[in-house]
């Protein structure tokens, strides 16, 4: 029977409140360990389908898959044994799939005869699938949520021994220990992102407080260089940039616009005005100024 071929997910979900899904299906904290392990909706990969090879290999059994199940649908992350599927294909619905079994329990499921099976027999895929005998262990992720399985589909009923039941539970664990490594993959590239993050934004931060104390520094440079060049030429007692308040202190500066006024002032209020006034500059006669262009 290949009954495979037709099964597209309809649209929606499944409610939480569906009483034939177990609760553990829809666990927040099992879903976001599924979802870390980014393993949904990607490719077949020689990691997953070595071990579902092997675990055909080793029973006899036609087909195997490794499962990856979130709240939705069974995800073939491996499957072998059947038709080539595209991508959106390797799946079925959760109620659908044996695996969710696996999560209500959290044991391995071995049965012998599917069709007559109290446990499995009503499940969609055992008719779905024509399975006839099946035997699923879960597969763990680093915190011990079950993700999904490791199973094997016989197209007829038949035993499983115990010893193929055990390999079956050392393949699980090592499709649980490369879910490990994604996860820590995931964990690791988030926490790179992060320090990336913070380290530029450490640089901007720096650069800007640099950019500032440089530009502050040179202020007080050229006032520094103004108060002493200006310090023997005429000038008022005071600082004329104390607004109707006035200003005791001393005129240390002189300051000016680009239309020719003027004031004396002192740093504290030159300060003031050079942030506050675009175009003031202090009155520096350094260069001679204007002055000495028109008289050369
Ligand atoms: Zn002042």
């Amino acid at each position: 029977m290949e009954a495979t071929d037709d099964m597209h997910l309809p649209e929606g979900r499944p409610s939480p409140q569906d009483a034939t899904l177990p609760a553990a299906v829809f666990d927040p904290a099992r879903l976001a360990a599924v979802h870390s392990t980014g393993l949904l909706d990607t490719e077949p990969e020689e990691e997953f389908d070595a071990l579902t090879r092997l675990a055909a290999q080793v029973t006899g059994a036609r087909r195997a898959f490794v499962t990856v199940v979130d709240d939705r649908r069974s995800f073939w992350k491996s499957c072998i044994g059947g038709p080539e599927l595209p991508l959106d294909q390797r799946q079925n619905l959760v109620h659908e799939s044996p695996c969710h079994l696996l999560i209500a329990t959290d044991e391995a499921l071995i049965s012998e005869d599917a069709r007559q099976d109290p446990r499995i027999r009503d499940v969609p895929a055992v008719e779905q699938l024509g399975i006839g005998a099946w035997a699923g262990v879960p597969v763990h992720d680093r915190d011990g949520h079950v993700i999904g399985g490791l199973c094997v589909v016989a197209d007829r009923a038949r035993a499983w021994q115990p010893q193929e039941v055990q390999t079956l539970h050392t393949l699980a664990e090592a499709a649980g220990a490369q879910v490990k490594l994604r996860q820590e993959l995931g964990r690791t590239r988030e926490q790179a992102a992060r320090l990336e993050a913070l380290a530029e934004a450490e640089q901007r931060l720096r650069a800007e407080a640099e950019q500032r104390a440089a530009a502050a520094a040179e202020v007080a440079d050229r006032m520094r260089a103004a108060a002493a060049q200006q310090v023997t030429a005429p000038r008022p007692e005071h600082c004329q940039l104390g607004g109707a308040r006035g200003c005791t202190a001393p005129a240390e500066i002189k300051i000016a616009d680009s239309w020719g006024d003027a004031a004396w002032s002192c740093p504290t209020h030159a300060e003031e005005a050079i942030v506050n006034v675009r175009s003031v500059f202090i009155a520096s006669e350094e260069l001679g100024g204007l002055a000495a262009y028109l008289n050369r």
